[in-house]
């Protein structure tokens, strides 16, 4: 349910958005507007009422729903594209917060419904619009309602402004109407703290996603540059405590400037896509990471693995890529190979970390790729030893 629901937010345009917001207020501003009015008909209700104040509350009621309701068919056409509205967002926003504040004026301000009301404007906000038109009638409100209340406090305006003091004063209550206000506010408070729960559990999905975005490398999925560090920094302060073997791989295409070149660039986004596939399905989950620091260079952290191990793993990948085939894509370069299959190879440096700290053990890997790439290519080099294999 929950999911459903973030998912229509989601995929509501502004204009939708507004829609929400006109029609799901209606009907509570219909209900307020009929019962304030089978209420001054009542001669028991109106005893307790100011009814000029009523009538000027249910003048203000009845103008914020012609308001939006005169925005929400006149937008009604446009609900599925995605043009921005803002004046009328903010004429909605208004309407609907005044028409709350001023209900909440007129009805008692010092009420724990009154922070409700407030608590729930700005969560309804927080999920439907942008950040502007949301805060400036939010300030709107809230300031009326302050001001509302030092005026009370000050002795200016009787508390309750649309009630009477006999309403206070040990009048027999008139069932319906008592059923009825109780009625408004428990709808009021089960309807704005769920909207309040949703907006937190939408925050916390925002921050989850944002979180793998900020670790994600964009074009193939592997944890990118930023991610591969800090888990690097991470298990080299394991290795350092427990002892256990640590290794450290770098791989870069061979000739990859090539493919790119012969292929067009979408082949060559397509390879690395690929190349992120192989060595996902080729390393041990979850403790193997693999990454793609950027271009067409990768690294795979192996905790754990001594290093016959992790040259294995090396020298595996390093074979399955080769036999690994590719096909163009649409954007193809000059020398026009379409519908070729082709294959890349790849050179990997290997080093099993010590005590020499992060740089160096970038440095030195670095260093083992190299030459790798200076040894032919198509190889895997580990630092330290003279010679690497093909
Ligand atoms: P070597 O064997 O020495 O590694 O040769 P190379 O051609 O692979 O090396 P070089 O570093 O000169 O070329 C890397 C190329 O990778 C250049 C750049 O156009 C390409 N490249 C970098 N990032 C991307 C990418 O995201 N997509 C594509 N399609 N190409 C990329
Ligand atoms: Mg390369
Ligand atoms: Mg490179």
């Amino acid at each position: 349910m929950r999911r459903q629901l973030d998912q229509i937010l989601d995929q509501l345009t502004p204009v939708g958005r507004v829609q929400v917001a006109i029609w799901s207020s209606t009907p509570f501003f219909i209900i307020v507007l009929v019962g304030h009015g089978l209420a001054l008909r009542s001669p028991e209700v109106r005893a307790g009422l100011h009814v000029d104040a009523m009538l000027w509350l249910q003048a203000l009621i009845l103008v914020c729903t012609m308001v939006n309701l005169v925005i929400g068919v006149r937008l009604w056409p446009r609900r599925h594209l995605p043009d921005p509205v803002d004046a009328a967002t903010l004429a909605v926003c208004l309407s609907i917060g005044l028409a709350y504040t001023v209900i909440t004026i007129l009805a008692g301000t010092f009420t724990a419904s009154t922070n409700l009301v407030l608590v729930g404007v700005l969560a309804i906000g927080l999920l439907l619009f942008p950040m502007r038109p949301m805060v400036i009638s939010y300030v709107v409100c809230v300031t009326l309602l302050l001001l509302a209340d030092a005026a009370v406090v000050t002795g200016w305006l009787p508390y309750a402004l649309a009630l009477t003091p006999d309403t206070f004063q040990g009048r027999e209550p008139v069932w319906w109407f008592v059923l009825w206000r109780q009625f408004v506010f428990v709808t009021s408070w089960c309807v704005m703290l769920s909207l309040l729960l949703m907006l937190f559990s939408r925050l916390e999905q925002l921050h989850a996603r944002l979180t793998r975005l900020s670790y994600t490398d964009g074009l193939t999925g592997l944890a990118n540059r930023r991610r591969f560090m800090e888990v690097l920094a991470a298990e080299l302060a394991r290795h350092q405590r427990s002892g256990q073997p640590l290794c450290l791989m770098l791989m870069d295409v061979d000739h990859f400037k090539d493919v790119n070149d012969r292929r067009g660039h979408l082949a060559g986004d397509a390879v690395l896509r690929g190349l992120a596939a192989t060595l996902m399905a080729s390393v041990r989950a979850p403790s193997d990471l693999p990454a793609r620091l950027g271009g067409e260079e990768f690294a795979i952290i192996l905790p754990d693995t001594p290093l016959d191990a992790a040259r294995q793993v090396g020298e595996r990948l390093r074979q399955e890529i080769a036999a690994q085939a590719f096909r163009d894509v649409g954007d193809v370069g000059d020398a026009g190979d379409a519908g070729d299959a082709f294959r890349v190879t790849v050179s990997l440096g290997l080093i099993e970390v010590r005590d020499q700290g992060m740089e160096a053990a970038l440095l030195e890997v670095d260093q083992a790729l190299y030459r790798a790439k200076a040894g032919g290519r198509n190889r895997v080099c580990v630092a330290g030893e003279r010679v690497g294999g093909a």
